[in-house]
């Protein structure tokens, strides 16, 4: 398998870690949206959240909660962060190995993600949709 993530956390290729535990490596994006971008990836090897080991995904949450910590005491003198996990190909996933963005956010910085809802939907709607969501939690 030729994943650049998982050469990165068995330090095969090079990258600047910001942090680093048994199960997630936190580095800084080598092309960052703003400065101080930060990927935090699990150490193992999942396309999709769904297939992460439900220990690995906790802990990477936990870990990019921790480096924003450290990267609003940085010198960035970030705004706000935005946590951005796209989910696969269709939601923007460049590299098929599941990671969680950490992106210092600016007013007028011009990063944008806008949902772009066509309607409101009706309670029975919903009712229909969230029922489907919840006969598939397993
Ligand atoms: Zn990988």
């Amino acid at each position: 398998m030729d994943c650049i993530f998982c050469s990165i956390i068995e330090k095969k290729t090079e990258s600047t870690i910001v942090y680093e535990d048994e199960f997630v490596i936190g580095i800084m994006d080598l092309f960052p949206a703003t400065e101080g971008h930060v990927l935090v990836i699990p150490k193992v090897h999942s396309e999709i959240v769904a297939d992460i080991d439900d220990e690995y995904a906790a802990k990477m949450f936990k870990a990019a909660k921790l480096i924003s910590i450290g990267m609003r005491k940085a010198s960035i003198k970030l705004e706000a962060l935005s946590f951005v996990l796209s989910d696969g190909k269709s939601a923007g996933q460049e590299i098929p190995h599941a990671h969680l963005h950490i992106i210092p956010r600016y007013q007028g910085d011009g990063i944008g993600f806008r949902f772009g809802s066509k309607r409101k939907y009706s309670k029975p709607e919903l009712e229909r949709i969230a029922a489907e969501i919840k006969n598939n939690l397993v």
